[in-house]
């Protein structure tokens, strides 16, 4: 079994990125965050994204509305964004409050900024396989990961377990693309899925994206098979500081070994969905004609 490292994948990544940016001609990338509430989960991923875009040199600015703000404000806030030409990039931190509708705010976001990839654009562009839209992070991410780890899809059998509009259906898209790493023969599972395991051990591939934690136990399990853990779960844990730890969808201890590869739980897709919104800032930036 050969694990597939996430952290030292993005951190190769992130320099290929850094140079880029170093060697950008005129302003630098700027990314626009919108944070609202305080949901702790959602506090340290934007954390984490304004620290990697300034290791790679984009400029970030964080916007912290409040809870109460209303659908029509944040939409102003978003044309705001929308109209400033230092702006290549906005990213509105999900979950929003249950009285916002989600993907109205992100049919809000102007297409050429989007780069969190959910504008309906966007996402039809990942249909068309036309390469000048922008993939949604984590989707890519985990498409880039397999590229990285030498694992081409071709003819595989992928099953994607999920069909949330962040990462079971656009990555499904990837996987059927016909194209290089792509051409996957590939299975959607959800909550309606009968014979659900029958299904995940004919994968060549399994791509887990639930948000149950260790769903997916070696009986799943086709032994040899690559197995992609997009889960991140808090699970209460008495002995740590935190009171909780993180897993994933997938049992790692058991599984693990029937794998011919698998990402951990954290240190997997996690650290690539960074890397990959950079990676879409910066072609926000060279797409946009800068003054
Ligand atoms: P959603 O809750 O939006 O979607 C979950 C999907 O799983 C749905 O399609 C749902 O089916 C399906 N599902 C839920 N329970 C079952 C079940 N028992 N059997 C079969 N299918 C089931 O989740 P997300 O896609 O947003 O996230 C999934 C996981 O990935 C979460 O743990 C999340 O934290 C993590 N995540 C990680 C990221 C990263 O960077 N690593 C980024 C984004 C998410 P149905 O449609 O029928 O309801």
């Amino acid at each position: 079994m050969q694990l597939i490292d996430g952290n030292q994948i993005a951190s190769t990544l992130i320099a290929e990125l850094r140079a880029e940016v170093a060697a950008l001609p005129g302003r630098k990338p700027c990314l626009a965050l919108v944070r609202v509430g305080e949901d702790p989960a959602s506090v340290s991923y934007v954390r984490k994204k304004e620290k990697t875009a300034a290791e790679i040199g984009v400029t970030s600015r964080v916007i912290l509305p409040p809870v109460t703000i209303s659908q029509a404000e944040l939409f102003a806030l978003i044309d705001q964004l929308n109209a400033d030409p230092d702006v290549d990039g906005i990213l509105v931190q999900s979950p929003l409050p249950k009285h916002i509708d989600e993907v109205a705010v992100f049919r809000r976001v102007a297409p050429e900024k989007d780069v969190d990839g959910f504008n309906t654009l966007n996402l039809g562009k990942v249909a068309q396989e036309d390469d000048t839209g922008f993939v949604a992070c984590t989707p890519a991410g985990i498409m880039e990961l397999l590229a990285r780890s030498g694992v081409d899809l071709k003819g595989r059998h992928v099953v994607v377990l999920g069909r949330s509009l962040i990462v079971g259906k656009p990555v499904a898209l990837l996987a059927l693309q016909k194209r290089a790493g792509a051409n996957g023969t590939v299975t959607i599972c959800h909550s309606a899925t009968t014979n659900l395991a029958a299904l995940t051990r004919q994968a060549d591939v399994l791509i887990a994206a639930i948000g149950r934690p260790e769903f997916v136990t070696a009986d799943m399990v086709k032994p040899g098979a690559v197995v992609i853990d997009v889960g991140i779960n808090r699970v209460a844990d008495a002995t740590r500081k935190t009171g909780y730890r993180l897993v994933g969808d997938v049992a790692f201890d058991t599984v693990a070994p029937l794998c011919s590869r698998i990402t951990p739980v954290p240190g997997g897709v996690g650290p690539m969905t960074v890397a990959m919104l950079m990676r879409n800032t910066i072609k926000a930036r060279r797409q946009r004609p800068v003054a």
